[in-house]
């Protein structure tokens, strides 16, 4: 099994790349037993996802004064 090190940096990855199957399934079952890792995961995720909402935001208004 992988260590937290290397599942926390492959859920890093994996906001910016595809992950190979075998990288998905190793992230995918370590979170089962992993409570910090899944919040890792989670947290990474909710960040992304927030700062792309910004960025859009920030897209449309430069949109909208041209
Ligand atoms: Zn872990």
């Amino acid at each position: 099994m992988r260590s937290c090190r290397d599942i926390s940096a492959l859920v890093s990855q994996e906001l910016d790349k595809k992950l190979s199957l075998s990288e998905r399934l190793s992230v995918g079952l370590h979170v089962m037993m992993c409570n910090r890792c899944r919040n890792f995961q989670t947290q990474s995720r909710f960040i992304r996802k927030a700062a792309r909402r910004y960025t859009d935001e920030l897209q449309s208004r430069l949109d909208n004064k041209s």
